[in-house]
C-alpha cells in the first residue's frame, strides 16, 4: 500500500504563530536550540526540509522519550546480544535520544542517511560497545540485517515528516520480532491514525494502520522543543503492531489492495471507484458491494475496518 507523504501535511520550519511559552521557559528554549544550532554549524550541516530534519532541543522531551522507549521492552530480555531487548533508532540525528539509548547498555542500532550527522553519531556512540550506526536510508534496510538474532525489538524514531508513511509501512513489514515503535510525529499524523471512518483524517492510512497495529498517543510536544522550529505540535505516540483481531494475512491483504484500488481515482462512489480500481467495471463492482451488504453509494472513506472485510470477504468467496 502506497501513503503518499503530502497528504500528511508537513513539519515546516519557521513560527507556529501560537501563544508562546513563559520568559523563563523561552530562555532555556533559546539556550537548547542555540546549543544545537551550533552542534549543526560545527558540522557544517543546514537543517535539510528534504531530510526532515527538526532536531530535538529540549532535553527533558529527550528524556521522556526515551523512558518510554526503555520501558517498552521487558528487562529480562535485555541480557543477550543477539538481539534480544534491542533498540532500533531512525534518523538518530545529534543524538538527543541516541546517546539515551545507547547508554541502556541494550543493543543499539541507528541509522541515519544523512552522512555527517553519521559520522557524528558514530564518534558520539563509541564509547558504547553494544551500538552501531549504519548509513543509509532505512527504506533500504532489513531488520535482520540491522540486528542479528529472533530477540524482541523497540524501535524509536522522531520520525522525517517525508518518509512518515513508508516508515511506518516498514515498521510493520518488519515481522514479529518489533514489539513496540515509539514514534514522534506531527500531530496531524496522529490523529490520521486515530481517525474515525467518515472523518475528514481518515483515509487508507488509517485502515493500512488499524489493520496491523494499536496505536497509543504519549504526550504531546510543542513546536518550541526543536530546531529548526517546526508549525505544528508533535505528538509521540507508541505503535503495537499486531494483525487485526479475526484476520488472516490474506484477508488483510486484500483489504489492502481493495482500498488501494478504491482511492486511487477522483471517482465518488463505491461501485465507480471500486469497478474502475479493480479493473471490474461498476455493475460487477456493485454487485460485489451488495453481496457483502455494503452500499454501492457511499463513499471509500466512510469504510471501516470491518466494512472493508466484508467487501474482501464477498470476493474471496465469490472467486
Ligand atoms: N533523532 C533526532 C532528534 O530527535 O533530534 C533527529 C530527528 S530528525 C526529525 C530526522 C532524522 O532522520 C534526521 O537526522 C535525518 O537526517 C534522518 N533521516 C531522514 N530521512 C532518513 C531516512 N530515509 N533514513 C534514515 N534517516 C533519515
Amino acid at each position: 500500500m502506497n501513503h503518499p507523504a503530502p497528504s500528511f501535511g508537513s513539519r515546516k520550519s519557521g513560527g507556529s504563530g501560537r501563544s508562546g511559552p513563559s520568559g523563563e521557559a523561552r530562555a532555556g528554549e533559546a539556550r537548547a536550540t542555540s546549543g544545537v544550532a551550533a552542534a549543526l554549524r560545527a558540522l557544517d550541516v543546514r537543517p535539510s526540509r528534504r531530510l526532515g530534519q527538526n532536531f530535538l532541543t529540549d532535553p527533558r522531551v529527550a528524556e521522556r522519550i526515551a523512558a518510554v522507549a526503555l520501558d517498552s521492552v521487558p528487562a529480562a530480555a535485555t541480557t543477550s546480544p543477539g538481539g534480544e531487548g534491542a533498540i532500533l533508532e531512525i534518523g538518530p540525528g545529534l543524538g538527543a535520544l541516541a546517546e539515551r539509548l545507547a547508554a541502556s547498555g541494550r543493543p543499539f542500532a541507528a541509522v541515519e542517511l544523512d552522512l555527517r550527522l553519521a559520522e557524528h553519531i558514530e564518534t558520539l556512540l563509541h564509547p558504547h560497545p553494544n551500538a552501531r550506526v549504519v548509513r543509509g536510508d532505512i527504506l533500504d534496510q532489513r531488520l535482520e540485517s540491522l540486528l542479528p538474532g529472533d530477540g524482541p525489538v523497540t524501535v524509536v524514531a522522531n520520525l522525517p515528516y517525508v518518509i512518515t508513511s513508508p516508515a511506518i509501512e516498514w515498521i510493520v513489514n518488519q515481522g514479529p520480532r518489533v514489539k513496540r515503535a515509539i514514534l514522534m510525529t506531527q500531530r496531524e499524523v496522529a490523529q490520521r491514525l486515530a481517525a474515525k471512518p467518515g472523518t475528514k483524517e481518515y483515509g487508507s492510512f488509517s485502515v493500512f494502520v488499524a489493520l496491523h497495529a494499536e496505536t497509543r498517543v504519549e504526550f504531546r510536544v510543542s513546536p518550541g522543543a526543536f530546531h529548526p522550529r517546526p508549525d505544528v505540535d508533535s505528538v509521540l505516540f507508541t505503535l503495537t503492531p499486531r494483525p487485526y483481531p479475526g484476520t488472516s494475512a490474506e484477508e488483510r491483504a486484500a483489504v489492502e489492495r481493495l482500498v488501494r484500488a478504491a482511492t486511487g481515482g477522483r471517482r465518488k462512489t463505491l461501485a465507480n471507484s471500486l469497478g474502475h480500481g479493480l479493473g471490474m467495471g461498476a455493475d460487477a463492482a456493485r454487485a460485489l458491494l451488495e453481496r457483502a451488504g455494503i452500499d454501492p453509494g457511499r463513499r471509500a472513506e466512510t469504510l471501516s475496518v470491518d466494512d472493508w472485510l466484508r467487501v474482501a470477504r464477498a470476493e474471496g468467496g465469490a472467486a
